[in-house]
């Protein structure tokens, strides 16, 4: 698979604004904000989507991204009024960068069904 612009922003080849970094994990903001927080949490390594996410072998790494995600809602101070995390997936769940990503939005009130 074709490396993504994710694998550029690890490599910092281009810029991001970074707000959260382990050596498992980066976290940055979306370009495109869809809420007063948006949030892309990505492993390092490159997955390209969920469903070759293998639970075994990628279990530390899941609980990296969990644990990124509940310190950067509480940093970001969304963690008492909630937020929502979104995993997209394939050309139907709407993932347009094939390099796997949490979405942390928070800061309004979230809608049911999405989009
Ligand atoms: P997906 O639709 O794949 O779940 O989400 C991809 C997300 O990446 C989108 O929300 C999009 O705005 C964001 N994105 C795409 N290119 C860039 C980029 O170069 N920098 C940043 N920070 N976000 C990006």
């Amino acid at each position: 698979m074709a490396e993504t612009i994710f694998s550029k922003i690890i490599k910092r080849e281009i810029p991001a604004d970074i707000v959260y970094e382990t050596d498992t994990v980066l976290a940055f903001r979306d370009i495109n904000p869809q809420a007063p927080v948006h949030i892309l949490i990505i492993p390092k390594i490159e997955i390209p989507k969920v469903t070759e996410i293998d639970g075994k072998k990628h279990s530390q790494l899941l609980g990296d991204l969990f644990d990124a995600a509940n310190k950067l809602a509480k940093e970001m101070k969304i963690e008492k009024d909630g937020f929502r995390l979104v995993l997209n997936c394939g050309d139907n769940g709407g993932q347009e960068v094939y390099h796997l990503h949490m979405h942390l939005l928070g800061g309004r009130q979230m809608k049911w069904p999405p989009g």
